[in-house]
């Protein structure tokens, strides 16, 4: 008993950010439980009206016929009442817990969507999605019929069994003795089948993952010519998938037969024992009858009361998986102050007459969350608005820990970091963002036109302007001559670009933004050295007023830019034109050697420059 107690209060606490579903739908959640009330009352109505078509039966000779007409018509009268509200509840129970789960689920999603980069760092894809999907399930079924068999149970069971009672006392008690034998079967065998149905869900999803994998690393697999092994691992994760499956389907197959027993247990004993009841005259036949129409009605309930407790549970569960998500508080906060704001429109609008685009670091160090090394050792670095620089350094050096801090993607203290004179920090995210464009190593294209995948929600971009960005991207030419031009699909469910494809439409995306800081972290590693070379020379002329930061492996890039900064192991070791690191004769210098040589390497040896 304590246990339930103890346990009753965090189970329904878990669902109180359902509330708020619950008052604005509580109009047609009141309409629903009235209807679904009405439904039980005439259910138990139907009892009553058949005792008296019986009693009519054993104590009238003659007129019976059209006595039993009436007691006939108001059973069809009943049952068409009875249809019209269960539609009714169906309809509006059901339907608000289909709108607690999109509520829920925009929440949801809207709250993911604001977490920082390290929570899907540490999150796994499959895991949230398996969030989104089946607990969110989880909460609708227990918002919707376990509202319903709550309801029911309780209403639908007393009643039948105040109306048993009312008919015979000791007859009710000896038929209700299967009774809780059926509400623990219930529970065991519906707590054994959610358990069931989860691991029937995971080996599905694992099949899944499994099939998605294999598929997008189907070039790998027929390089290495692993198909045979793939294809073992995918059967035995079917066998598992099956096996799990028969799990469930053998509990279920269980149940049922199970309790007809139980149930029908029951019925012997009130007919045995009724019978004799109405035999020796304690009760009417139509009393008898009566009482076991309202046995049958329990079954019902009875099975509701341990179906609703697993319901619940299992919500409540659910729900606790889905707060943990909400609870998530975003690491990179958003700055909120009203002067900050203030000051920032002034700043927008350019009233303080400065040009966008001034960077600036301050003894900046940084480390990943537990992370014992720094990855960013006392960084102080100065880049003038409209300046095209460029950041070199080997493999890990922090290049992209960097750039990262200043859109705020990672979070770095603050004092440190600053925009146009401004503390990042105190920028609203969204001020800051709109400000930056940041195309990295890892590009990503959505299912959807070529159009739409460079104009990217912006809404008073132009036809002209995504066509003029395609251009400076140097695939303009290549996209138009697809079947349907730039209303192409592309992704999943259109067509598949290559990797340089996709890197050169991501920098169309980020030309199109006109963003006055541009970063370019390595984002044409996937075209020749030649092609790259006239994308960048066609982006900086365009942006040649703006602030462009680039790293990139490429001399020819590198060159290009008016200042270098080169980092070591996070330090900022040397800064300066190409010309002035190369006779400085440090990092850069041997690091150009190398780049040279490769370079040369790659074109066959023929081109150096
Ligand atoms: P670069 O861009 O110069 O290759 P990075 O900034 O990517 O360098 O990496 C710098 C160092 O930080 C590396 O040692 C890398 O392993 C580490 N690092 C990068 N990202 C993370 C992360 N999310 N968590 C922990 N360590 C990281």
């Amino acid at each position: 008993m304590k246990n339930l107690t103890v346990s009753f209060k965090p189970t329904f606490n878990n669902f109180q950010p359902l509330w708020i579903y619950f008052v604005k739908n509580r109009w047609a959640l009141a309409a629903g439980v009235l209807s679904l009330l009405i439904v039980d009352f005439l259910q138990l109505m139907i009892p009553l009206i058949i005792k008296e078509a019986i009693n009519i039966l054993v104590v009238q000779t003659s007129g019976t016929g059209a006595l039993l007409v009436k007691q006939g018509a108001t059973i069809g009268m009943i049952a068409l009442f009875i249809a019209l509200f269960r539609y009714v509840w169906r309809h509006l129970l059901l339907g608000h817990s289909r709108k607690v789960e999109q509520g829920l689920r925009n929440r949801l999603y809207g709250h993911i969507q604001t977490l920082s980069l390290s929570f899907f760092q540490n999150t796994k894809t499959g895991d949230l999605m398996a969030r989104a999907v089946n607990d969110i399930n989880a909460v609708r079924m227990a918002c919707g019929m376990g509202l319903v068999a709550l309801v029911d149970g309780f209403v639908l069971g007393t009643a039948a069994i105040g109306f048993m009672i009312s008919i015979d006392w000791r007859l009710t008690l000896i038929s209700l003795i299967p009774a809780p034998i059926v509400v623990v079967l219930t529970r065991m065998v519906t707590h054994q089948m959610s358990a069931r149905f989860e691991r029937v869900q995971k080996s599905f999803s694992d099949l899944t993952e499994q099939a998605r994998e294999s598929f997008s690393g189907i070039r790998v697999i027929k390089a290495h010519q692993r198909e045979v092994w793939e294809y073992d691992k995918m059967k035995a994760g079917g066998e598992r998938y099956v096996g799990e499956s028969m799990h469930l389907a053998r509990t279920l197959a269980l149940f049922f037969p199970l309790m007809t027993l139980v149930t029908n247990a029951g019925l012997a004993v009130v007919i045995l024992l009724g019978g004799r009841y109405t035999i020796s005259g304690t009760i009417t036949p139509g009393d008898f009858v009566a009482f076991i129409s309202y046995l049958n009605l329990l079954t019902w309930p009875v099975m509701a009361m341990g179906w609703v407790v697993s319901l619940i549970q299992r919500g409540s569960a659910s729900m606790r998986r889905i707060n943990d998500i909400l609870e998530t508080v975003p690491e990179i906060q958003d700055s909120s102050g009203k002067n900050e704001r203030d000051t920032q429109s002034k700043w927008e609008k350019g009233v303080s007459g400065k040009a966008e685009g001034a960077i600036d670091f301050f003894g900046l160090s940084f480390r990943y969350p537990d992370q014992k090394e720094y990855v960013l050792k006392d960084v102080n670095l100065k880049i003038r608005p409209g300046e095209t620089i460029a950041i070199v350094g080997r493999v890990g050096s922090g290049k992209t820990t960097l750039l990262q801090s200043l859109p705020r993607l990672l979070d770095v203290p603050e004092n440190m970091v600053f925009v146009d004179g401004r503390d990042i920090r105190n920028l609203p995210l969204i001020t800051l963002r709109k400000k930056i464009g940041f195309v990295s190593q890892d590009v990503f294209i959505f299912s959807d036109t070529v159009y739409n995948n460079v104009a990217f929600g912006t809404d008073d971009v132009t036809d002209e302007e995504v066509k003029q960005a395609l251009g400076v991207a140097g695939i303009r030419e290549e996209m138009e001559a697809l079947q349907n031009g730039l209303g192409t699909l592309l992704g999943e469910r259109g067509i598949t670009l290559s990797g340089g494809q996709r890197q050169r439409l991501t920098i169309a995306r980020a030309v199109v933004g006109d963003f006055s800081i541009l970063i370019l972290d390595d984002a044409l590693s996937m075209v020749d050295t030649r092609t790259e070379e006239g994308i960048l020379n066609r982006v900086l002329d365009l942006r040649r007023d703006r602030t462009n930061v680039i790293v990139s492996h490429r001399v020819s890039t590198i060159r290009r830019a008016d200042r270098i900064f080169v980092f070591d192991r996070g330090r900022l070791k040397e800064d300066g034109t190409h010309e002035s690191l190369i006779l400085l004769g440090g990092v850069y210098a041997a690091l150009y050697e190398e780049q040279l040589l490769r370079e040369s390497l790659e074109n066959g040896g023929v081109n150096s420059p």
